[in-house]
């Protein structure tokens, strides 16, 4: 009889457990995967998908040079990997290629024989000149579009919602267009636009980055890969189509071409993240613009080399060197609430609603 109980009273309590954790609210969890300069955001929606943007560069070397090799020896494809099992996650549901340079896309093959990838996201081809700009981006190409063949595949519009549960994805930028209407509750006029704003380094392919505002509740996210020049300037000048977001990646990895103030006036991020190597990305000049806007805080994937640079405090850099790939991982409650852990130290800072 006691026994019996005691049967009864467990069943109840793991019912309870059980209950609550299908109704307690799961938050959204980024993972800023260390590439050494290229981008790997891997996402984990509140419904348990992975949606991914980007993988890497290709082969074990992780240059613009290297081609796709063994998996087992892909540095930035075993990262993702290494993210992907931190997370839970067995599969990627959704990849999106920002755009077709050896940073983003060449870790792509590698990743696949790690991890099945589902559905694919992009801007249908690189542009012909891109080629010509950064050889070995046909290839890259060539090899990715047979295996997007194996899954199911969508080529998003500006303006666009993508089909991912339990969050609002919509494309503010792709295949050199952008927004040509403003998101719901945004289109003020920018005060803080400079006439043309900065010109893009690369002018081919990274001004055709697939770029997106993922909302989870009161939580935004903005990612607009490489997107430079003009496409970049559009979207904040004269007037802010895309609204605000609580956590920025900033464009072309905090290279020169992302420091324009006038975007950073507009979107008003509360973190500003460099997905940077320890000698790509991360230029004087974006770390100069947030050094001048106040309420920003800027994370970094690696202390910069580069020339000028005043660096962030250490404990907002995973990475103070070579020797390490720690992660950039940002957790958000739908209330928008959110916290920023920095891989290294384990050391998490918490933003308040
Ligand atoms: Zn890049």
């Amino acid at each position: 009889m006691i026994r019996r109980t005691c049967g009864i009273l467990a069943t109840i309590l793991l019912t309870g457990a059980t209950l609550s954790a299908q109704t307690a609210p799961r938050p959204l969890v980024i993972y800023f995967v260390d590439v050494e300069g290229g981008q790997a955001t891997l996402i984990k929606t509140p419904v348990g998908e992975a949606f991914l943007i980007d993988a890497g560069f290709p082969g074990g070397g992780g240059t613009f040079q290297s081609t796709p090799g063994a998996p087992e020896s892909a540095r930035d494809a075993q990262r993702i990997l290494a993210a992907a099992r931190d997370a839970g996650l067995t599969q990627i549901d959704h990849l999106m290629l920002t755009h077709y340079h050896a940073d983003h896309s060449g870790g792509v093959m590698e990743l696949s024989q790690l991890l099945p990838i589902r559905h694919f996201i992009d801007h249908s081809a690189p542009s012909a000149e891109a080629e010509v700009v950064v050889p070995g981006t046909q290839a890259l190409y060539e090899a990715y579009i047979a295996l997007r063949a194996k899954g199911t595949h969508t080529e998003p519009k500006p303006g666009d919602h993508l089909a991912i549960k339990g969050l609002d994805v919509v494309v503010v930028s792709s295949a050199g267009e952008v927004l040509t209407a403003p998101l719901d509750g945004a289109g003020a006029a920018n005060p803080a636009c400079i006439s043309g704003g900065v010109p893009a380094q690369e002018k081919t392919e990274n001004p055709r980055s697939t770029g997106i505002r993922l909302q989870y509740g009161k939580f935004r996210f903005l990612d607009i890969g490489d997107l430079s020049g003009p496409p970049q300037y559009a979207l904040t000048c004269p007037r802010n189509l895309i609204g605000e977001a609580d956590v920025y990646l900033i464009a072309h990895h905090g290279g020169a071409d992302g420091a324009d103030p006038a975007l950073f006036a507009a979107v008003k991020p509360r973190v500003a993240v460099f997905d940077n190597g320890s000698r790509k990305g991360g230029q004087a000049p974006t770390f100069a613009t947030i050094a001048q806007m106040p309420g920003i805080d800027g994370w970094q994937l690696h202390r910069s080399l580069n020339r000028d640079v005043i660096n962030l405090p250490e404990e907002r850099i995973a990475n103070l060197d070579d020797s390490t790939s720690a992660w950039i991982k940002v957790t958000a409650q739908a209330d928008g609430s959110f916290s920023v852990t920095n891989g290294r130290t384990g050391q998490t800072k918490a933003y308040p609603r």
